[in-house]
């Protein structure tokens, strides 16, 4: 099994060190009692770029020596990582492309064109994307910075683990959006670091769970991608995965699904009760506990992991207008 050390994620924290905002942690007093114990929220979807890939990215781009940074960056993304890959690129003046499928949606499409990047929009899904991304690898000698099954974001997004366990010592249980990987896995790989007893609960949408797939039949699977609010959890976990596998298979204590109507609910009551604006990608978390599908976790911390949803869409889901990119009411 490959896995990375607690030590690469406390130098990811020091390469960090004022480049990426420290997000805080509050109490949410609604869904601490509606489930009878503390409930604080890791307010990440607050980071720049809207999403915790902002991390990984400034970690791996850190991480060049200076003939790669010269070659320039190239990701496949879903919308959240391009945007983080393009802030972090455009602050250390190196060259950026990312490819993308056209299901990622406009507002983060325009997003990372904003921040200059060069962005190529392939295929219908991110394996075509991907296939773009080699060929500039190949071609113009660009490294690629992958999403999530890649040490230095793996370590990056593990900060996160460590700023709760510090701002929560007393924490019992941490509640963590899951799609490849990346996130859980180094967080999971630093809370374990520091205290094994914490548990750590990953959940994403019914709707294409390929790592879970993947995970209950012990090889990679491929899930059809299908329209979901929580877009950024979409796409599979391979073609090969050398990391996040694994280590959400060995480190994570339980994995949870939730629909779309529940985080459609998620999603509304992150705004009418918390005053968050968050995407579905990020609702999975409130969406377990409101649906009771994890329950007895004690002091809970639930990540926010980003705010990118199109304000439209979100208004719709506010309004009772609609639980699902296709259930239109
Ligand atoms: C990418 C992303 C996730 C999932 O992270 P993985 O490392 O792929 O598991 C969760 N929430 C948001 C907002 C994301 O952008």
């Amino acid at each position: 099994m490959q896995d990375i050390s607690l030590g690469k994620i406390v130098e990811a924290r020091v390469a960090l060190a004022g480049k990426v905002r420290r997000t805080p942690v509050n109490a949410s007093d609604s869904l601490s009692a509606r489930i009878g114990a503390p409930v604080l929220l890791k307010l990440e979807h607050q980071q720049m770029t809207g999403s915790f890939k902002l991390r990984g990215a400034t970690n791996a781009i850190q991480r060049l020596s200076p003939e790669e940074r010269a070659r320039g960056v190239v990701g496949v993304s879903t919308g959240n990582h391009g945007r983080g890959l393009a802030h972090a690129a455009r602050l250390t003046g190196t060259a950026c492309a990312v490819c993308m499928s056209r299901l990622v949606p406009s507002n983060k499409v325009d997003a990372i064109r904003a921040l200059g990047a060069d962005v190529r929009i392939i295929g219908n899904s991110q394996d075509d994307a991907a296939v773009e991304a080699d060929r500039l690898v190949a071609e113009v000698g660009m490294t690629m910075v992958p999403p999530f099954d890649h040490p230095d974001i793996i370590a990056g997004q593990g900060t996160i683990g460590m700023e709760i366990v510090e701002d929560v010592p007393d924490v019992e249980t941490v509640i963590v959006p899951l799609s490849g990987g990346g996130l859980i896995a180094g967080m999971a790989r630093a809370i374990k670091g520091l205290n094994p007893a914490i548990r750590v609960i990953g959940v994403t949408m019914e709707n294409g769970a390929a790592m879970h797939e993947s995970l209950l039949a012990g090889h990679l699977v491929d899930v059809a991608e299908v329209p979901s609010l929580a877009d950024s959890l979409g796409g599979g976990i391979g073609p090969e995965n050398h990391y996040t596998m694994a280590m959400v298979r060995d480190l994570v204590d339980q994995r949870v699904l939730v629909s779309e109507s529940e985080i459609a609910d998620a999603v509304r009551h992150a705004y009418n009760e918390e005053r968050q604006v968050i995407e579905g990608g990020a609702a999975v978390g409130i969406a377990a506990l409101l649906s009771g599908k994890v329950s007895d976790t004690g002091r809970t911390v639930l990540v926010l992991s980003g705010a990118n949803i199109n304000m439209d869409l979100h208004r719709r889901i506010i309004n009772n207008e609609t639980d699902g990119p296709g259930a239109e009411a």
